[in-house]
């Protein structure tokens, strides 16, 4: 509620609104002020607008338009089918990708470390599986 329309005894936007939807204040001012009146039909009008342009914008799709959906349908459906390379092309591009990615690495991966400093490694890993950050929590235990 604005300051302005409650000094000057006219209903708000909001009370004006309401009023519309049935569930305004019933204090009878509507029926003696012109002013409230002109600002409640402008109000209605503008929802009559709202309400017609919602209803064509949501207007359930009609007879044509189902029928032209149809035949785009069924045009899509009579296309004759890509060619086996068109459809897997990028599939196939991906999976040579990877395979040449994983043989690179595992080539790679054997050149730089042997079978024992592979064990090595796993053995440091098993035994050193305490993250640092965990050292000063124990000191908080130890007495
Ligand atoms: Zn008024």
């Amino acid at each position: 509620m604005d300051i302005e329309s409650r000094l000057s005894g006219h209903w708000t936007d909001d009370q004006l609104i309401e009023h519309l939807y049935g569930v305004g204040p019933e204090d009878g001012h509507l029926q003696i002020c012109g002013e409230c009146q002109a600002r409640l039909s402008a109000a209605q009008s503008v929802r009559l607008r709202l309400e017609t342009d919602l209803a064509s914008d949501c207007e359930p799709a009609g007879y044509d338009f189902l029928m032209a959906q149809r035949r785009r349908i069924y045009a899509r459906l009579n296309e004759p089918a890509k060619s086996w390379t068109g459809r897997w092309a990028p599939a196939f591009a991906m999976l040579l990708l990877l395979a040449g990615g994983f043989f690179m690495y595992d080539q790679k991966s054997r050149q730089d470390v042997s079978d024992v400093e592979l064990a090595k490694e796993v053995s440091c890993m098993a035994t050193d599986s305490e993250p640092p950050s965990i050292a000063p929590l124990h000191a908080l235990f130890e007495e």
